[in-house]
Formats: structure tokens, C-alpha cells, sequence
């Protein structure tokens, strides 16, 4: 019989992206469909079931191609019985069993994980992790996640909630409000959401010009990439606002090597994409803040895979899955 491939769901709140990966993950086929949260949540694992029936025929397989399902979702997630315990903007109840909804629908044996687990583990796999099996992954998107690995394991808690790098507190009194109820989080601040509200406050704070002001007069909004783009330019607005963001960063990833002295910690996400500029400014401030044998032995580095990180993690659990 031919190589089967494992199927892969990076599910997000809007869009659910879906690859079929071989044994060794290398991406055979991927893409994507809106995610439906109407009638409580029901319909997403159909329909994934739908469209992983659709491909196949597409490529002339069948259903015995497959050998099993992987499934990032936002949220923690018991990772032993599949249930995802709260998320807000999926339409399911609190404790939704995700793994026995989606098994029941794609007849395939499944794992469901935290999607930002599922993207430390794919940069463990074949991203920057480069097979380092003490690793952490900090996903700076709209929010802040992490994803923490020891000797090859996902680190779980006792709740699924470990590894809430972005939920850390950065700033302990006067912060920005947070999504999880609190305030001064790392996300306020080292999210993209968090980089826009930093810089619109040094914008509004006095007259200012340079680049980062006139993108401001020119489009009447910025994004965090404006940022890092007039930062490079030397614009001083978005350097203080780097400086900033930086600083928080590296105190708290210096704070997270002191206590696991990790091979690597890997920066992943959309504000990852500024690249060395940021990678630069924060490796700064990591080297001030950590003790020196663990400044000597963890390194930063950025993510490779990008948005494909996700779905090479949960296709790596369920490989492992089906290898016990
Ligand atoms: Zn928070």
C-alpha cells in the first residue's frame, strides 16, 4: 500500500486552514475554508469532514489515504480526552468535545491540541526548531501565544493553560486592559494590537512629525508594520516605540530562559515578519536579563514556517499518536 497521509486543521475564528501531510511533513496539499460558528459551533468539524472528502476526490484518493487528523484550535484544550475547555468566538459551550465531534464526522482517529502548542511543534519539526526538543515558541499576532517544549513533550499544566506566554505581566500597575479580563499583559504591549496602541499613544501625545506621523495624516490609521518600517528609516516616534517593545519582550523571554534554559526560543507570527530589526533590539535586552549560563546556551531566533507551522505541529501529534 502507498504512503497514507495525515490530514491537518489549523482552526481560526474566521478562516480554517487544512493540509494533507506526508509521514516525513512534507506538505502534499493545503487550503482553506471560512470557519461557520452559527448553530452553536455545529458545522465546523462537518464541514472539514465535507472538505477533506472533496479534496481527496479532487486528487483522485480516497478516504483510505488518510491515517488520522490533527487539529490546532484556539483555546486550552485537554489534551488526553480532546476537549476544548472555553473559546469565544467559535459558537461552541465551555467543555465542547472537539476530538469525538471530529472523529465522528471525518471516521478518522484525532488529536486536538492548542493551536499555538501546534505551532511550536511544527517549528520543533521542520521550522526553526530544527529539531530541538527543549524549545519555546512565542507567537506575536492580533494577541500574544505561546508554546512551551521540554524533552520533546508539550508542557500541558494542569489545566492546558501552560504556556500562556502573553498573559505574563509586563507592566504590574497602570497597563492596558487586556482580553483576558486584566491588565499590562505582555500582549498589550508586544501584540500587533499592543504595537498600534503604543505608537498611537506617542502620536497623540504632542505635534510630532517624521515617517511614522505622515503615514498617520496619509492613511488616518498605522499597523504595526508601519512601525517597524520607519523604525528602519530612523523614524524616532516608532525607535522609541521598538525600544518599548523590545524591552518587555526580552525581560520576559529572559525570565522564561532563566527557568527552562531551552535550546531555543523561537519567535513566530505576523510581527515576527519585521525580522532582524526586531529580532536585534530584543536579543538586546535578553542578554541583559539572562543569567549568563543560560545567555551562553538558549538562542532567539525567528520562525520559518509561517502561517504552515500550525498545521505541520498537529500533524506531528497525530503522527506520534498513531506510532504508539
Ligand atoms: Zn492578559
Amino acid at each position: 500500500m502507498a504512503e497514507q497521509w495525515l490530514a491537518s486543521v489549523d482552526l481560526g475564528g474566521t478562516t480554517t486552514k487544512i493540509a494533507f501531510i506526508t509521514m516525513d511533513g512534507e506538505i502534499v496539499h493545503k487550503w482553506e475554508i471560512p470557519t461557520d460558528n452559527s448553530n452553536e459551533g455545529r458545522n465546523i468539524t462537518i464541514n472539514i469532514a465535507q472538505a477533506l472528502s472533496e479534496q481527496l476526490d479532487e486528487l483522485g484518493e480516497t478516504h483510505d489515504k488518510l491515517a488520522g487528523i490533527g487539529m490546532g484550535a484556539p483555546g486550552p484544550v485537554d489534551y488526553e480526552t480532546g476537549i476544548i475547555l472555553n473559546v469565544v468566538n467559535l459558537g461552541w459551550q465551555d467543555n465542547y468535545p472537539l476530538k469525538d465531534s471530529l472523529e465522528a464526522a471525518t471516521s478518522l482517529p484525532a488529536v486536538i491540541e492548542n493551536d499555538a502548542n501546534c505551532a511550536a511543534l511544527g517549528e520543533m519539526w521542520k521550522g526553526a526548531g530544527n529539531g530541538a526538543r527543549d524549545l519555546v515558541c512565542v507567537t506575536l499576532g492580533t494577541g500574544v501565544g505561546g508554546g512551551v517544549i521540554a524533552n520533546g513533550n508539550i508542557v500541558q499544566g494542569i489545566n492546558g493553560a501552560a504556556g500562556e506566554i502573553g498573559h505574563i505581566t509586563a507592566i504590574p500597575f497602570g497597563g492596558a486592559s487586556c482580553n483576558c479580563g486584566r491588565t499590562g499583559c505582555l500582549e498589550t504591549i508586544a501584540s500587533a494590537t499592543g504595537i498600534v496602541r503604543l505608537a498611537m499613544a506617542e502620536l497623540t501625545k504632542n505635534e510630532l512629525l517624521g515617517e511614522l506621523s505622515e503615514l498617520f495624516t496619509k492613511n488616518g490609521k498605522i499597523t504595526a508594520k508601519d512601525v517597524f518600517d520607519s523604525a528602519r528609516n530612523g523614524d524616532l516616534v516608532s525607535k522609541k516605540v521598538l525600544g518599548e517593545v523590545s524591552f518587555h519582550l526580552g525581560f520576559v523571554l529572559a525570565s522564561i530562559a532563566n527557568t527552562l534554559n531551552p535550546e531555543k526560543i523561537v519567535l513566530g507570527g505576523g510581527v515576527s515578519k519585521a525580522g532582524s530589526i526586531l529580532l536585534e533590539a530584543v536579543n538586546e535586552n535578553f542578554a541583559k536579563f539572562t543569567f549568563s549560563a543560560v545567555r551562553d546556551s538558549t538562542k532567539l531566533a525567528l520562525a520559518t514556517l509561517g502561517n504552515d507551522a500550525g498545521v505541520l505541529g498537529a500533524a506531528w501529534l497525530i503522527k506520534n499518536k498513531l506510532n504508539q
